[in-house]
């Protein structure tokens, strides 16, 4: 049975951006090993686009991409965080970063590690899919 889904909200450092999503409320969130995500120790809690919605800082959003250039890397230019994107594994979804969720509504995390180093492997498929209660991704 599909787990309820509840509001979270949250942002970069400075506050510029922001945004809701709409997952559980104990999150199913992926540890992934490759080259950018080990670097910045980024916690994917991927949704459909649809349970996504940023409140606030689109015009500071700054966009980098590298490699395929599928994944949207957006981060705020002030204070340097990427507290969601575009992932290469569901261009159709937005990958929030969980350590960046205000605290109040996450009663608690799952992380599952995603081989992400060894992409082909990981995602044989091309890419993830979304989990059925929409909290996750593999
Ligand atoms: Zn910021």
């Amino acid at each position: 049975m599909p787990s309820a889904l509840v509001t979270h909200q949250g942002g970069c450092h400075c506050g510029r951006v922001r945004f809701e999503v709409d997952a559980p409320a104990h999150l199913e969130v992926t540890d992934c090993n490759c080259s950018i995500c080990a670097k910045t120790a980024y916690l994917h809690l991927i949704v459909p686009r649809d349970r996504f919605r940023l409140l606030s800082g689109k015009e500071a959003l700054t966009t980098y991409e590298f490699n395929t250039r599928t994944a949207k890397h957006l981060f705020c230019p002030v204070c340097g965080i990427k507290a969601f994107y575009v992932p290469r594994s569901h261009p159709d979804g937005v990958s929030v970063n969980a350590r960046c969720l205000d605290e109040g509504t996450v009663t608690g995390m799952t992380v599952i590690p995603t081989d992400g180093r060894n992409w082909e492997q990981a995602y044989p498929a091309g890419r993830g899919t979304f989990s059925r209660d929409g909290g996750g991704a593999r």
